[in-house]
């Protein structure tokens, strides 16, 4: 049995922003099956100490950045949780990145600081009499773990994953003794970024094994366009990234038995799901597609676009449903769409709203400039939910287009655009129309979609073949 120690700054069930929780909470139990025995460091925000109920402390640590530090250990909804109870770094309301003012937390760089330490502690002496033969680190929250541990002979192997390069962790260079760092290697073949620290570039430089979210975002990576400066980094260390697309957890998101929504078998069942969110939403019935959008609402996910590109779908009798969060103009011009009979707009987080979303939508719309992966795209595969991307990143792998070849095939599971601009998607959400009116090649991408594998079946065994590589390389 391998014994990997998750870093990982969120976690679903217990504290999410974004698709990363959901990875870092199907893994363990996906890798469970294939004898890696995976347990979960993670902070102690309030919504994490609240799902503890009788935890055991394994570890304290006197002073990290002025306060005790313990580790508390249960399994809770079938997660081996190892919680860095630390108050005076978690302990605070509203989001675990972000303060009042919509701000990184000043103290950012100490908080996941001491997460790294923690693990490095635990990674070289163990917690219980359980000590990891794999330290597997979960973006710049995670970045500083490999940089404690890259100098020690007798250590576990280290692996970092990348969910978004666009977040990397920047600190500045005075904090460099304060964070415990290697003052000599604050250099540009260290942790060095432009004259500041970068908690992610540490991660990629000092990790042995690189991994991120799709083949194609891993091929992106290496260009300027998406790596986001640290590209050349990325193509320093090609020979040791791969990618590895994310599953969803098919337990929670499974139509047949969906406890949030009229479960279904086939996409037959999706009618009186729509009815239901059309209901729900105030929408009136409709001839085009019921498109709908889950996302965070920010400039990675090209809804701008959408906004520019909607009056097309209007005028061919479309409807557009959308459940979301995030920059606040972007709030506001979704919100003024609103004045629109066949536009609905719910601004906030709701994750049981988005599974109604999922399954009574026709389509659901994925805009992406970058995606490593993306979800919602998979769950609308699971949901009979035909996808409409852009053809970037995890969406370019998941999602075959809906073209002339595809079509003549009958492989199609949803309709792709390039390059990322607002023409390329209106004509995008135009063939999306013209193929909805067709039903039976419609329906035929929506049973192809929900037939597409996309479990955690198939990237669990890609992650646990890199453990074994890894250790057998020792
Ligand atoms: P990212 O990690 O960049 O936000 P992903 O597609 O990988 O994008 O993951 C987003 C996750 O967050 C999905 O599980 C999606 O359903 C969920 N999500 C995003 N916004 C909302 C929202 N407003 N309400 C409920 N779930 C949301």
């Amino acid at each position: 049995m391998i014994k990997t120690l998750s870093v990982t700054s969120e976690c679903a069930p217990f504290v999410k922003t974004g698709g990363l929780a959901d990875v870092a909470g199907a893994l363990p139990a996906a890798l469970g099956a294939l004898d890696v025995q995976m347990r979960t460091l993670l902070p102690g925000y309030p919504a994490v100490m609240q799902a503890l109920k009788q935890p055991e402390t394994v570890l304290t640590v006197p002073d990290i950045f002025g306060g005790e530090v313990r580790v508390l250990a249960e399994t809770v909804h079938g997660v081996d949780l190892l919680v860095v109870d630390a108050p005076h770094l978690y302990d605070r309301p509203g989001n675990i990145y972000l303060d009042d003012d919509g701000k990184d937390w000043a103290d950012n760089p100490q908080r996941f600081s001491a997460l790294c330490q923690v693990a490095a502690l635990i990674a070289r002496e163990g917690v219980a009499g359980w000590r990891p033969d794999i330290c597997h680190g979960h973006d710049w929250q995670a970045g500083l773990m490999p940089e404690y541990l890259q100098a020690e002979a007798d250590r576990p192997a280290t692996m970092m994953t990348i969910h978004n390069i666009a977040f990397q962790g920047l600190a500045q260079p005075s904090l460099i003794g304060k964070l415990g760092l290697d003052p000599y290697r604050f250099t540009q073949a260290g942790y060095e970024y432009w004259g500041k620290v970068s908690a992610l570039k540490a991660g990629l430089m000092s990790a042995d094994r690189i991994t991120t979210v799709s083949q194609t975002y891993a091929d992106e990576l290496t260009t300027s366009e998406f790596g986001m400066g640290l590209e050349g980094v990325i193509r320093s260390r090609r020979d040791d990234l791969s990618g590895i697309v994310n599953g969803i957890d098919d337990v929670a998101w499974n139509p047949e038995t969906d406890t949030a929504i009229t479960p279904y078998k086939t996409f037959k069942g999706k009618a009186v799901n729509k009815s239901a969110l059309q209901a729900e939403l105030g929408l009136p019935a409709a001839k085009g597609p019921l498109c709908v959008v889950v996302s965070r609402l920010t400039q990675q996910k090209g809804l701008d676009l959408l906004l520019q590109a909607l009056p097309t779908l209007l005028e061919r009798g479309g409807q557009l449903a959308v459940l979301g969060t995030g920059d606040p103009a972007l709030e506001a011009a979704f919100r003024a769409e609103a004045r629109h009979d066949n536009v609905a707009v719910h601004i906030g987080y709701d994750e049981a709203m988005s599974h109604r979303m999922i399954a009574g939508g026709d389509a659901i719309l994925v805009p992406s400039r970058f995606e490593p992966c993306g979800l919602t795209q998979l769950y609308g595969l699971r949901y009979g939910t035909v996808p409409l991307v852009a053809l970037t990143g995890g969406l370019a792998d998941t999602v075959i287009n809906a073209s002339p070849a595809a079509l003549a095939v009958g492989s199609a599971t949803g309709v792709q655009f390039a390059p990322v601009t607002a023409d390329a998607l209106t004509g995008a959400l135009g063939r999306m129309c013209d193929l909805f009116e067709d039903k039976k090649v419609w329906e035929k991408m929506q049973r192809n979609g929900m037939k597409q594998p996309v479990s955690w079946d198939i990237s669990a065994k890609a992650y646990a073949a890199i453990y074994q590589d890894m250790l057998a390389k020792r």
